[in-house]
């Protein structure tokens, strides 16, 4: 297909009026045609009003048509062949056969999604029938259900951008909740949102959904992204990138008339604990797959391992030392984005120029403009808990190891830490009264802990939490990968004493869907 350079507003295409963005190559520093127009506040009212237009019908869908739907966005995004993943690498520096795993997650996200909308647990039905007789007060008919909020704005990512990104997780969830979406897609990845809002685009008009249901805006973030979170008909925002940008929608969101909820993944730097007995026994090993983790994705992952913690002594030393080793023969690899880049560069740069921060190894040179030199640092714990600048993300390849003289300067460094995504402990059978005593704290600083594996990499499941406290996200109750992110485009409405005629079906005595639910508090067989 020849890329067209406009935006997607329902069923249209829009050449957009505003200042041109161009991807560039991120490997060459060359940039790709075509050209495209960034849209205006006209084009973000447009896609609001059809948005709204068509959230009345679509959030009736029946629950069959709805996963259908899910299902056939899959099909289509596969059916776009080699040139989503020729036109991803050409536009994020990352590999090909990446790329490929990727799409693989995006569609097996929409059809897990398919599967949720279809058996129906999300609408979390409640049914409490009257009780005319109680004493001293008799009780009325309660039922609830779950409905979706409306149409949702959705920022895709800059680091997957097919995952994160126009038909990633926010918005596969949000349409499976029952709201219609519209994404302000990244400027990196213009010709990659392209290919895949069309697709959506196709499984709109084949499965007879109302358009609205799905547009595309590209532009400036301060500008459009702004006005799209502004605009009274949008009712939740999904976000992944920098803090400094999920704060300013935030405020954004918490300033209009009607405050909406915005569920915006920021930074983490996802630490891991290094328990002594695992150090003693393998510190080699875990060493190799540290650094292994540390480098997935030119360190582009928001679970990238950016801090390490350990008691000092002979085993950490011998875990710095192999652990450096590794760092020194990792490859170059291009970074997604010139600004990505530009950041990375000077994150590294104050680390190194930090007078209580030792730079352990840097990896290889790249010949690129935009390579990413994987760099491994060391500090004490002391020090790490008199800056807490040394907790900012550093997003790239760079990791601090932190030096403790005891198990009370690692509980004060948990205590301090900020709100992470992931926290990892490396651990043995002796570790175990150790990690026991530290898992209260943990738990409460992160939305996943896990023993002996490593945190990039996350599953999409029913169970996982890509969540936890601020500054991780906005928003602590929730996930942005998995079935349970759906969650975040409901809310609960509870009905009282409603005639027959005027319940929703799924809420009527003979469940008629066939819907799991709790009734007086027990689940129905
Ligand atoms: P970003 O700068 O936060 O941009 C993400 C999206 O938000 C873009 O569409 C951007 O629009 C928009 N935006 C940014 N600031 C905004 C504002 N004030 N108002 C409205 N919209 C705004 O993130 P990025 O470009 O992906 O990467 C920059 C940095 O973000 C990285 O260096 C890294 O530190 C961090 N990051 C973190 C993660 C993570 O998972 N932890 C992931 C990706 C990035 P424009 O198109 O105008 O830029």
């Amino acid at each position: 297909m020849t890329l067209q350079g406009t935006l997607l507003i329902g069923q249209q295409a829009v050449t957009g009026s505003q200042a041109d963005i161009y991807a560039v190559n991120p490997a060459t520093g060359e940039t790709l045609p075509p050209r495209y127009p960034g849209g205006s506040r006209a084009d973000v009212e447009k896609a609001c009003q059809l948005a709204e237009a068509a959230f009345s019908q679509y959030r009736e869908t029946t629950l069959e048509a709805r996963a259908q739907f899910l299902e056939t966005i899959a099909d289509e995004i596969e059916a776009i062949g080699t040139e989503l993943t020729q036109r991803g690498a050409a536009e994020t520096g990352l590999p090909e056969a990446r790329l490929e795993g990727e799409r693989g997650r995006t569609c097996g996200q929409l059809r897990l999604f398919a599967s949720v909308v279809r058996a129906g647990e999300w609408l979390d039905l409640r049914l409490d029938p009257a009780q005319p007789e109680r004493q001293p007060m008799p009780r009325a008919d309660l039922r609830q259900r779950h409905i979706p909020l409306g149409p949702v704005a959705v920022f895709g990512a800059s680091n997957f951008p097919l995952a994160f990104s126009v038909a990633g997780g926010d918005t596969a969830s949000a349409l499976a909740a029952g709201c219609p979406v519209v994404v302000k897609g990244h400027s990196a990845h213009p010709g990659t949102s392209e290919l895949v809002g069309r697709a959506i685009q196709r499984a709109v008009a084949k499965c007879e959904m109302p358009e609205g249901v799905f547009s595309l805006l590209f532009g400036s973030g301060r500008d459009i992204g702004q006005a799209l979170v502004s605009d009274p008909r949008i009712k939740a925002v999904g976000f992944t990138g920098s803090r400094s940008g999920g704060m300013a929608l935030m405020a954004t969101a918490q300033a209009r008339p009607e405050p909406i909820p915005v569920y915006a993944e920021m930074s983490s730097i996802n630490p891991v604990f290094l328990f002594p007995e695992a150090l003693k026994a393998r510190g080699n090993k875990i060493a190799e797959g540290f650094v292994a983790s540390l480098n997935m994705g030119a360190g582009q992952f928001c679970t990238n391992p950016g801090l390490v913690i350990g008691l000092k002594g002979a085993d950490l030393d011998a875990f710095i030392s192999a652990a450096g080793e590794a760092v020194k023969a990792s490859n170059a690899q291009t970074m997604l984005t010139p600004g990505i880049h530009e950041a990375y560069q000077s994150g590294i740069s104050a680390l190194s120029d930090h007078s209580n921060v030792k730079e352990i190894a840097r990896g290889q040179a790249g010949s690129g403009p935009h390579s990413c030199q994987t760099g491994l640092f060391v500090a004490s714990a002391q020090d790490f808990l008199a800056d807490d600048a040394l907790q900012g993300e550093v997003f790239g390849a760079s990791s601090l190891v932190i030096e403790c003289q005891d198990s009370d300067e690692i509980q004060r460094i948990a205590e301090q830490l900020e709100g992470q995504l992931t926290i990892t402990l490396q651990m043995d059978d002796g570790d175990l009264n150790a990690a026991k005593a530290l898992l209260p704290t943990l738990e409460q600083r992160a939305g996943r802990i896990l023993a002996n594996g490593w945190p990039t990499g996350v599953e999409v499941g029913h169970a996982m939490v890509h969540g936890g406290p601020y500054p991780a996200t906005s928003d602590s109750r929730t996930t942005s990968v998995g079935s349970a992110a759906i969650y975040r485009f409901l809310r609960p409405v509870c009905y009282q004493d409603l005639p027959t005629d005027l319940l929703p079906e799924v809420l009527r005595d003979d469940n008629p869907l066939n819907v799991s639910r709790l009734v007086d508090g027990k689940r129905e067989s």
